[in-house]
């Protein structure tokens, strides 16, 4: 790296000092540098009209000095510079030459010859648009043709002035070779803008999609440091535009020159995160900014030598200060910051040599002359390359944290998938569950019910017969009595016991009695099909009927009725046949609250004793009042 340098800055100081002597046109080549050969002398800018500098004796007799190299520099004066030259030509024939500087920043330049006293051209910014170029050769700022009569030489007097740093390139060249160069000066620019303008794009692209203040400020920066500055720098609004004011062309790069120093202030601050990681240098960097404004104000105020000397000194202040920053950041190892101090780095140090050589510090040669142009584009290209970067790091930093963020998420359904599964599944559970316990319980239920049912069914019927027993009459019989008290219906009980049962159970067997039983009650069952009647086993082979709203004459032929079954019955059972007759007493009335229920069963009780006492197998009808007086004939 130091070799390097060394080798740069022996470079940048290779053209070595001559002696000075006459333009020889025969012996040199047609593109020749010629500031070897010219002397120069600073003299107090007279107090005229910028078109009246006359070539005086004071001048002509001023204390001229000999030119050390081809790059001559004058640096920032507010003096007018006198150059002089001697071109000889020695030849036959008139030689056509082209005096050519190429340097954009002079206000004034004045031609003479050694014969007149007024200038041969008067050409400078000053003059934009007027005079600026004495030919139409789209060359590089200053042109003005000369023609050497044969074997003839010529002095020639070249004033400058320029509030600007003054350098002279001069260049004494053929026409064809003067538009060689303008060709390469073109293409060179050509180049440079476009670059330019390609990363202007970029940047202001990525400021509209990113929407970040840091590439704002970048955008705003290049399109002020390396767009407008260089436009204005290289005369480019009078050459390319035709504008005439002085203010575009010379004034107001000392505008730019405080308005982008202070965008890149800015923009330093918000890349390198001042405000976080550097809180004393943020503030540091809002005090530069602050001068850089100030400045900017102050170019209103005062005139461009001064304007222009104050923005470059703060220019390189703030230059200097990011310098250090960068070189503090990277000391601590904050990430990012080696780009940054690349591109701040060849940006300055373009500068820096530019700086260099308008403070007269180093000669005036393409380098030193292009350095910052080239310096800007690597510069610009840098900053590009490391904001792309960024917005790529960020981009896949905040596509990290979106994958994390669904990684969570999808964890996080699934969880609750598994939640709700697990949920649904125990509900389902649980509904089973419910519903077989509902099912057992309604079985239980139904069971208890059946056997309820069986229970009351047992309790109120007789378990041979499976007719209702005599406690179910007794709970019946109440009722039935008040109802037709109420109603004032007659109400009539049949009574009726098996003759000579104990024998059919002494000669057939006590089985056999208990089907002779069953049967019999099968005939009362089905032919006591009365809605209003009820009938009940009401002792061993003893039988009541009660019959609601049944007359004693009605029941008499029910009785009848089943007797006669009764008697016409042929009983099997077991092998053995034979037959039983049966005994009723029928007792009726209308009652009344004032009667005892329990005095119709007696009546009627009376009634079969009666059927027994008269020879069995009849129905008797008890004798009351009430009642049938006479047992009716049998049927
Ligand atoms: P009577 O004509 O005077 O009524 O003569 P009887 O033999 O029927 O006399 P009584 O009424 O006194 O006798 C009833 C007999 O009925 C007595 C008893 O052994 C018999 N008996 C009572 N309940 C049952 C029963 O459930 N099954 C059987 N096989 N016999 C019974
Ligand atoms: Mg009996
Ligand atoms: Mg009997």
């Amino acid at each position: 790296m130091r070799y390097f340098v060394t080798l740069l800055f022996l470079w940048m100081l290779s053209t070595a000092s001559f002696a000075l002597e006459v333009i020889d046109l025969e012996r040199i080549s047609e593109n020749l540098p010629i500031g070897q050969y010219v002397e120069s002398v600073r003299l107090q800018r007279t107090n005229d009209a910028s078109n009246d500098v006359v070539l005086s004796d004071e001048v002509r007799n001023g204390d001229f000095t000999p030119g050390k190299h081809d790059a001559l520099n004058f640096g920032y004066t507010q003096k007018r510079i006198w150059l002089r030259f001697e071109v000889n030509n020695a030849s036959d024939q008139d030689i056509e030459r082209i005096l050519n500087v190429r340097y954009p920043l002079l206000d004034t330049l004045r031609l003479y010859n050694d014969k007149s006293t007024t200038p041969i051209y008067t050409l400078g910014r000053m003059l934009a648009g007027r005079n600026n170029q004495a030919m139409v050769v789209p060359a590089p700022y200053f042109i003005m043709p000369l023609v050497i009569k044969a074997h003839s030489s010529e002095t020639y007097y070249l004033s400058i002035e320029s509030d600007d740093s003054i350098a002279v390139p001069i260049f004494l060249t053929t026409l064809s070779n003067l538009e060689n160069t303008a060709f390469k000066y073109s293409v060179g620019f050509a180049l440079y803008f476009g670059l330019t303008i390609a990363n202007i794009l970029f940047a202001v692209f990525m400021t509209l999609l990113l929407r970040e203040r840091a590439h704002l400020f970048y955008s705003l920066f290049v399109i002020s440091n390396s767009l407008l500055f260089f436009f204005v720098l290289e005369g480019f609004p009078n050459t390319i535009f035709g504008i005439d004011s002085l203010f575009f062309n010379r004034d107001i790069i000392a505008y730019i020159v405080s308005t982008s120093i202070a965008i890149f202030s800015v923009f330093g601050a918000s890349y390198l995160r001042l405000k976080t990681l550097a809180p004393k240098a943020y503030r540091l960097s809002q005090v530069l900014t602050g001068i850089m404004l100030v400045s900017l104000i102050l170019c209103f105020i005062l005139p461009y030598f001064y304007a222009i000397t104050l923005s470059t000194f703060a220019a390189v202040l703030v230059g200097t200060f990011y310098g250090f920053v960068a070189i503090n950041y990277l000391r601590l190892g904050h990430p990012g910051v080696k780009s940054y101090l690349l591109a701040w780095g060849v940006g300055v140090t373009g500068s820096l040599i530019y700086g260099m050589k308008v403070w007269n510090l180093v000669p005036v040669n393409l380098f030193t002359s292009y350095g910052w142009h080239i310096g800007s584009l690597f510069e610009i290209a840098v900053f590009s390359l490391m904001m792309a970067y960024r917005a790529a790091q960020d981009r896949k930093e905040r596509l990290d944290a979106l994958e994390q963020l669904n990684k969570k998420e999808r964890d996080l359904r699934q969880t609750q998938e598994h939640f709700l599964e697990t949920q649904i599944k125990a509900k389902a559970e649980l509904e089973l569950q419910v519903k077989q316990r509902t099912r057992d319980l309604s079985n239980i239920l139904g069971q208890l019910e059946h056997e309820n049912k069986s229970l009351v069914e047992l309790s109120i019927n007789d378990a041979l017969t499976k007719i209702p027993n005599r406690r179910y009459f007794n709970d019946i019989y109440p009722q039935m009595w008040s109802d037709a008290i109420d109603a004032q219906t007659p109400i009539s009980v049949i009574m009726l016991d098996v003759d000579h049962f104990k024998r059919i159970n002494d000669d057939y067997g006590h089985l056999s009695g208990d089907y002779c039983l069953v049967k019999l009650a099968n005939i009362m069952r089905e032919t006591v099909r009365h809605p209003r009647g009820v009938l009940c086993r009401y002792g061993g082979e003893e039988f009541v009927i009660a019959l609601s709203d049944t007359t004693q004459e009605e029941a008499y032929v029910i009785a009848e009725s089943i007797r006669k079954k009764i008697a016409s019955m042929i009983i099997s059972n077991d092998g053995k046949t034979f037959r039983v007759t049966s005994s009723f007493g029928i007792a009726s009335l209308v009652p009344t609250s004032y009667i005892a229920p329990e005095s119709l069963l007696a009546k009627s009780d009376a009634a079969l004793y009666q059927s027994k006492n008269n020879g069995r197998n009849q129905v008797s009808l008890a004798n009351e009042e009430n009642c049938l007086q006479t047992a009716l004939p049998q049927i």
